[in-house]
């Protein structure tokens, strides 16, 4: 068995962790909280100091960080993965980042006979304590036949994407569409209220027909139960939306629906509102009077 490096003990990556070492994988972690650490060594992890020390032990890391310039760092500053690599080692990275940044952190651990692949996830943090994670994953395929057994361990439905990238693309493709019918589903149950039709009976006739969907379905009850504890949190989802358009300006691409989504999150971080899940949405409109 290969000996994993695990980088990123948060929402998602601790329980990712733990169905790895509960499969009997020799597992090195590291995290800049030092209590989730210990709660990983106390199922038989070894503790590492930095992400050097992990990839030192290790034969594949992976990491599960929030943002681009986490992964960037923990991946190619000071005391990182690549300071601690050898030849053949491969670099799983499972946050959901910039898909240029991806391919950048790609050609610098090729340089040092390191393979890296993308593979953010869909599912939240059920989806990573069931093991029934959806996993896309870019980069080369005999990188993704030797990561294979352990996706297996983490998530249902796992797919080879295409080349590096490609993964955090179809991730960029899923947030864009998650942010956008949230915005529908927020704007059909206002119309709803407003007009004094039921949102709940709305919410309860629509699941059956054409508009049906998990966000009518989750968002929905949410704002039937005007419950905006995270979840997903609005910090994440603005950062996916705004990895999205950054993707697509690259691209010469406008994505009009996702920038007006966009701003409505950036509006809601201005707020202070960034801890919430992405269904508070739904108090911009509230405070508009509708
Ligand atoms: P989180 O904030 O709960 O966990 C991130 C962890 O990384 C924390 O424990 C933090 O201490 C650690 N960390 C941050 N910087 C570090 C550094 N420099 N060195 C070592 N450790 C560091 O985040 P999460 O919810 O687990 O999300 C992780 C990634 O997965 C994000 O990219 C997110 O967008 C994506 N994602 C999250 C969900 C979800 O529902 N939470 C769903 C799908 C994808």
């Amino acid at each position: 068995m290969e000996r994993v490096g695990f980088i990123g003990l948060g929402i998602m990556g601790k329980p990712m962790a733990g169905h790895l070492i509960r499969a009997g994988y020799p597992l090195v972690v590291h995290d800049l909280n030092r209590q989730a650490v210990a709660e990983l060594a106390g199922l038989g992890a070894q503790a590492a100091s930095s992400p050097r020390e992990a990839a030192e032990k290790s034969d594949l890391v992976i990491t599960m960080l929030p943002d681009s310039p986490d992964v960037e760092q923990v991946v190619l500053g000071r005391d990182g993965v690549i300071e601690g690599v050898r030849s053949g080692m491969l670099l799983v990275d499972m946050s959901t980042i910039a898909p240029a940044t991806t391919r950048r952190i790609y050609e610098r651990l090729q340089a040092k006979g390191v393979e890296a692949l993308d593979a953010p996830v869909s599912g939240g943090e059920i989806g990573a304590q069931e093991a029934i994670l959806s996993i896309m994953v870019g980069g080369t395929g005999a990188a993704f036949e030797r990561a294979l057994p352990l996706f297996k361990l983490m998530g249902k439905s796992v797919v080879h994407m295409g080349g590096p990238g490609a993964g955090q693309l179809t991730k960029a493709c899923n947030q864009i569409m998650v942010g956008v019918n949230i915005q529908g589903v927020v704007e059909a149950m206002a119309l709803a209220r407003k007009s004094g039709v039921d949102p709940a009976k709305v919410r309860q006739v629509l699941l059956g027909g054409f508009a049906g969907s998990r966000i009518l379905d989750l968002i929905g009850q949410r704002l039937i139960d005007r419950n905006f504890q995270p979840g997903f949190k609005v910090k994440l989802q603005s950062k996916d939306m705004n990895i999205a358009l950054q993707t697509g300006r690259e691209l010469a691409l406008p994505l009009l629906a996702t920038a007006q989504v966009a701003e409505l999150l950036k509006a809601l971080l201005a707020r202070g509102q960034g801890e919430l899940d992405h269904s508070a949405l739904a108090l911009l409109f509230e405070e508009a009077g509708v």
